[in-house]
């Protein structure tokens, strides 16, 4: 199980796309979260820590400097204000909105807070796993060159060429029954895109007279969806009784 996201494949996150807008510098307020427009706090914070240019736009931000704006770790520079120094904490933008409001429960701040944050966070994939939901040691297992997200995020037809490729010797039994069943899925697939296909052509196919179809679940998925032409069809096969 993925350990940043629980095994969900999904997290809460900032909406970096409502934060920015990339076609200014910071100078111009390329930061539209509340606190960084030019002259706010925030902003002089970013100014006058010095590891920033602020007059290019953040679309020509080389990665680097980029990554210091958005999650650069918190860090203590030395600033001046009012002709004094003092040490302050520079903290990438998206980095201390996520230890701010993401990592602690929104509940325990005020309505107002709460309503200039929301908007701000979203729902997406887990940066760590990117949705498979699972933990970098299970991603690390290969199957041929394949780890099982990838496996599992292919079609049909493209995963039974895969496993029929293995070479496996001591697996062989597992992968003939994992083929054979595959071939089986990939069959059902065609008789049913070329019922779909001909009754849209509006010439209906001959039923179902040789039609594989003998699981009972899978019976039970076609009549429960109520697919009226190829329930009937199979139904009156006679091939799934
Ligand atoms: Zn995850």
């Amino acid at each position: 199980m993925c350990p940043e996201c629980g095994g969900l494949g999904r997290k809460l996150g900032a909406n970096t796309e409502l934060f920015l807008d990339e076609s200014k510098s910071l100078n111009e307020g390329a930061i539209r979260y509340p606190g960084y427009g030019p002259g706010n706090w925030e902003w002089n914070i970013l100014n006058e820590s010095g590891l920033l240019d602020m007059d290019r736009k953040i679309a020509d931000y080389p990665k680097e400097e980029r990554d210091l704006l958005l999650y650069g770790k918190a860090r203590t520079v030395s600033v001046k204000f009012g002709g004094k120094a003092i040490n302050i904490t520079f903290e990438g933008i998206i980095e201390k909105f996520t230890n701010k409001y993401i990592k602690k429960d929104l509940n325990g701040y005020s309505a107002g807070t709460q309503k200039t944050v929301e908007p701000y966070i979203v729902m997406g994939p887990c940066n760590l796993c990117n949705g498979s939901r699972l933990s970098p040691q299970a991603l690390g297992v290969k199957i041929g060159n394949y780890n099982i997200a990838e496996l599992q995020a292919m079609e049909v037809d493209e995963l039974v060429e895969v496993i029929r490729n293995l070479s496996a010797p001591e697996a062989e039994p597992i992968l003939a029954a994992l083929e054979s069943r595959l071939t089986h899925l990939c069959d059902i697939g065609d008789r049913l895109h070329k019922t779909i296909t001909n009754r849209r052509g509006r010439k209906l196919p001959p039923p179902f007279a040789k039609c594989p179809v003998t699981d009972t679940a899978m019976q039970k998925v076609f009549v429960d969806r109520k697919l009226p032409l190829i329930e009937t069809q199979i139904v009156e096969s006679g091939e799934i009784t």
